[in-house]
């Protein structure tokens, strides 16, 4: 039985370029559905991208989930920060490979523009990477490219899962 209270719907980020990129995908889903205050509503497809920007690395395994929180933005990347300390991610340089990246892109209308915290998520309307899976579960939020694919982009052979509710 879920006993998460219901509030903002708020859409995160992930992604993984380093080790067992889709266990850590879903390895995040999980700690999401065991946080207090959040219930994940939906995962979307899992897609295999190339990296933007940084240094020469890896494709990255990315997607995005849709929550219903009582968590504020901050809060939210508390949490965000906790799941990659969780992946053992180590920050060297900024757009490096990591073994989980999770951004918060959308938590309901809020607008901060703070120096550790821009929502929405000041680049996630330029990238494919977020607009091909946020389009699965919200697209109604996406316009979809002229060309009708995402450069750079396509459908992994993994899908992520909703544990059971606890
Ligand atoms: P990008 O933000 O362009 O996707 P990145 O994910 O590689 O780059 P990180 O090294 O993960 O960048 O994060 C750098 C900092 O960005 C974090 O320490 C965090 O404080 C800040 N930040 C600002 N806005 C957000 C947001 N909406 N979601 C997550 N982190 C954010
Ligand atoms: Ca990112
Ligand atoms: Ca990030």
């Amino acid at each position: 039985m879920s006993t998460q209270p219901v509030g903002t719907r708020a859409y995160l980020g992930l992604g993984a370029n380093l080790g067992d990129r889709a266990g850590a995908l879903q390895r995040a889903v999980n700690s999401l559905m065991a946080a207090p205050g959040v219930e994940v509503v939906a995962l979307s497809g899992v897609y295999v991208t190339e990296p933007v920007g940084g240094p020469e690395q890896r494709e990255f395994f990315n997607a995005v989930v849709a929550l219903e929180t009582d968590l504020t933005a901050r809060e939210l990347l508390e949490l965000a920060q906790r799941l990659e300390s969780d992946a053992r991610r180590i920050r060297h340089e900024r757009w490096g490979p990591r073994t989980l990246d999770v951004d918060i892109l959308l938590v309901g209308d809020t607008r901060l523009d703070e120096p550790d915290l821009v929502v929405p998520h000041p680049r996630m309307w330029e990238r494919g990477f977020v607009l091909a899976p946020l389009a699965d579960i919200a697209p109604e939020l996406v316009h979809e490219p002229a060309s009708g694919v995402w450069r750079g982009v396509r459908r992994a052979d993994v899908s992520l899962v909703l544990p059971e509710h606890r």
